[in-house]
């Protein structure tokens, strides 16, 4: 958490600035949606103005926050975003800490002169003027909670800001159910329920918004699954041919990698998908227990995240990466 002192002078900035940007990362998630909006409409009931900028556009799933219609999608308009960032005076970097997961707007955020300010809890944070970092932390969303209530503004929380909080702790806990899901989360989302989160709303929103063309790729992917059970591991993966033609749509891939982890005796899960916009292969990993598929990653792909989840991409074709996991994965004694 920041300091006291840091907490006074992060007060004092947002009082006196008034161009402030929220950015989050490529591909946003629930947690980067949620905590972006959290933070944002949280600081609408401070008085404040800010913008949200996502560097890319993210699935309809997420798009019943409150205000999401404001988030700034800057693939669609490229221009606003960087004048926004150029002319930024506070910069909130959240759920990320690194300028290369907000992909065409990193050298905008290197070169912006603003003062920036990192709320994240992935591993190894780059330089940032003020940072909250903690890898132990379940979701940024949960970070920017603790942010708020240090800033004791706690009672600015309403409804709006509650829906956005609990939605980012819901998805990055897999609906409660991570090691990462603490006391300390159960308390937080108790008073986000006390003020207006509807979690029966949100889970539905969130979890049972599936497309008919979504569960059907999950069927396409399920049936050439590969179990090997030797190193309690499974590898999923679709090709640009079945993405397509299953009427793929931007998420519906989102979660199909827990699939694999859902088997009795898997430790871990190898989700690999064929980018439509480029020519690589994206990367999740899952693990449970005491597996770490952020070193994994790091090691041997080009990515990173969490000790139980990570995700990163490659050039290789799907064949190739396949047969490397499965070599790989005979070295590592959790999966033995
Ligand atoms: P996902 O599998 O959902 O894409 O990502 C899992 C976790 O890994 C997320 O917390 C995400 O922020 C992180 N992650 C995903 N892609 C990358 C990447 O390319 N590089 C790094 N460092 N982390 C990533
Ligand atoms: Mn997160």
């Amino acid at each position: 958490m920041f300091s006291d002192k840091e907490i006074k002078e992060i007060h004092e900035l947002l009082k006196t600035n008034k161009k402030i940007v929220i950015l989050a990362h490529h591909n946003p998630d629930g947690d980067a949606i949620g905590s972006s909006l959290g933070l944002h409409n949280f600081l609408l009931n401070c008085g404040i103005e800010s913008n949200i900028i996502v560097p890319n556009d993210f699935p309809k799933f997420l798009k019943w926050m409150p205000n999401a219609k404001s988030i700034i999608i800057a693939e669609y308009k490229k221009q606003l975003a960087y004048q926004l960032i150029k002319n930024a005076e506070i910069i909130f970097c959240l759920d990320f800490n690194d300028a290369n997961r907000i992909d065409h707007l990193q050298t905008h955020l290197e070169d912006s002169k603003a003062i920036k300010i990192l709320i994240d809890h992935h591993q190894q944070p780059q330089a940032f003027n003020y940072i909250y970092s903690d890898t132990s932390e379940p979701a940024t969303c949960q970070m920017v909670y603790k942010f708020i209530d240090k800033l004791n503004l706690e009672f600015n929380i309403d409804k709006n800001v509650a829906q956005c909080l609990y939605s980012g702790i819901l998805t990055d806990t897999g609906s409660f159910r991570f090691r990462n899901t603490t006391s300390e989360t159960h308390k937080i989302i108790a008073n986000l329920i006390e003020k207006g989160a509807e979690p029966d709303l949100i889970s539905s929103n969130i979890l049972d918004s599936n497309s008919p063309e979504r569960i059907k790729l999950l069927g396409v992917l399920l049936e050439k699954m590969i179990i090997i059970p030797e190193n309690k591991t499974t590898i999923l993966y679709l090709n640009r041919e079945e993405l397509t033609k299953n009427g793929y749509q931007k998420g519906d891939t989102e979660g199909f990698v827990n699939y694999g982890l859902s088997i009795m005796g898997i430790r871990f899960s190898a989700l690999i998908l064929d980018d439509l916009q480029n020519d690589h292969r994206r990367l999740s990993f899952r693990s449970k227990g005491d597996f770490d598929v952020n070193t994994f990653m790091r090691q041997n792909f080009q990515g990173g995240g969490h000790f139980n989840a990570s995700g990163g991409k490659s050039y290789d074709s799907i064949e190739v990466i396949i047969e490397k996991i499965k070599k790989l994965i005979q070295n590592e004694k959790e999966l033995q």
